[in-house]
């Protein structure tokens, strides 16, 4: 069948030519079908049967365009075997924290996965002022999993390069390039921001030399240090979550890039959290405090769990094949240096990518609702000036920071009166 974009009224005939769907939604006759609706890129499907409405999954078909923007903005609908490669891989590795990829059909860019029925979106759990007890665990775990196994530490060096060679996905690629790591950082018809800012914050960001210094370096390790396999787009609205399990969605992003790229945008997602609380709680007429200290433990916590499990994996792994990385012959003392200034590697590019995306959610063309939503003008400008000032901290001071405490204290010093 050539490509067909389709809608609500015409995939139940596709279904129906599926075998498999048949199989997991049983009674095919009276289909639920309703379109999401809050996605940007493509189309996603609720399907369920109404004999057994229990039973539901999730389909999401990629049309040659964006679909928040329309025809006015085309884009190759073969992202979605990006995605459907990344959900395979991911998938095998963490099969707790990813959807379950039902069927995948390339020619009409068409995935059908695990209906996530009883979790909601990280991000509009985190305005609520939700705690998940296992969400910082999980995380550091799924990202300690993902990208020890994609790297060569793990794969042959055969293998490394043939998937850095069958995950090419230069036009999603080419949005991270163009939107979070360079446009923000010029003045560019593409970028957005709350009229209430001081243009001359926006300004002096924009000439500040070392800033601009520090976004460009922060391009180039992107473009060029293909380390590992990369959710690449790991902010908390990727994020489906409940009090027991935490799963990963929407990996049509993924790319082989360096390792702190995944971590440092989760980090500024919790960081513009944290932040909102200010707001948000302020609304509830409650304190923010103790839910600020909540995500603090989970902007720590990630990074210890994430540092352990993956010095575990990488020690198992050596031990294992008898060698590893360094080879046989190292001593104890050299493979501890090289894997201390390896985690330091990490931490820096994860901060510097964390503020590249502090900065690109205030001056870039995509927001967080967190702050987005905040309706008046000024008093969103106070949160957007702190996330531009955390943001532009971790950027130069990338290579000084060395652990997450001092981290910490700089989104708590963010605080300033207001404009
Ligand atoms: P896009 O690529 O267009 O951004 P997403 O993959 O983010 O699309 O999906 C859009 C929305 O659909 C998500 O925000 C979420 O609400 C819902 N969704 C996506 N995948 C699932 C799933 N497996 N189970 C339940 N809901 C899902
Ligand atoms: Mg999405």
């Amino acid at each position: 069948m050539d490509f067909q974009a389709l809608n609500a009224s015409t995939l139940g005939d596709y279904l129906r030519t599926l075998p498999v769907i048949t199989e997991l939604l049983g009674d095919m006759a009276d289909l639920d079908i309703a379109e999401v609706g809050d996605g940007n890129l493509n189309y996603v499907y609720f399907v369920s049967s109404r004999a057994n409405p229990d039973k539901g999954l999730v389909v999401k078909q990629a049309l040659p365009y964006m679909r928040l923007v329309g025809e006015g903005w085309p884009l190759t609908r073969h992202r979605s075997d990006r995605e459907a490669h990344a959900l395979r891989r991911f998938g095998s590795l963490c099969p707790q924290h990813v959807p379950a990829l039902l069927h995948f059909d390339s020619a009409q860019s068409l995935i059908v996965m695990q209906r996530l029925g009883e979790h909601l979106i990280l991000r509009k759990g985190l305005v609520n002022g939700v705690i998940y007890p296992k969400l910082a665990e999980h995380l550091a775990g799924y990202l300690a999993r993902t990208l020890f196994h994609g790297s060569d530490l793990y794969l042959s060096a055969d293998a490394k390069k043939q998937a850095v060679a069958s995950t090419t996905n230069s036009e999603l690629c080419k949005i991270t390039e163009d939107l979070v790591l360079t446009n923000p950082f010029e003045d560019h018809p593409n970028n957005v921001y709350n009229p209430a800012l001081p243009r001359g914050t926006v300004a002096r960001l924009h000439h500040n030399p070392a800033l601009r210094v520090a976004a460009a370096q922060m391009k180039w390790a992107f473009m060029n240090q293909a380390e590992t396999l990369l959710h690449g787009d790991l902010h908390t609205g990727s994020v489906m979550v409940n009090q027991r399990d935490t799963y990963v969605i929407d990996p049509e992003f993924a790319c082989y890039g360096p390792m702190g790229f995944d971590i440092g945008l989760l980090l500024a997602n919790f960081a513009t959290a944290y932040l909102s609380q200010d707001w948000h709680r302020a609304q509830a007429g409650t304190d923010p405090a103790p839910y600020q200290a909540w995500l603090s433990e989970q902007i720590s916590q990630l990074w210890r769990g994430f540092s352990q499990e993956f010095l575990a994996l990488w020690g198992a792994h050596d031990a294992r094949s008898g060698g590893g990385f360094m080879g046989a012959a190292r001593d104890a003392d050299s493979l501890a240096q090289f894997r201390a200034s390896f985690m330091q590697h990490i931490f820096s590019d994860a901060l510097g990518f964390a503020g590249c995306e502090l900065i690109r959610r205030t001056l870039g063309l995509a927001k967080v609702a967190e702050i987005a939503n905040i309706p008046d003008d000024a008093a969103r400008a106070v949160f957007d000036m702190r996330a531009l000032s955390l943001g532009e901290a971790l950027l130069l001071q990338r290579h000084q920071i060395t652990d997450m405490d001092q981290v910490l204290r700089l989104l708590r010093n963010t605080r300033m009166p207001p404009p």
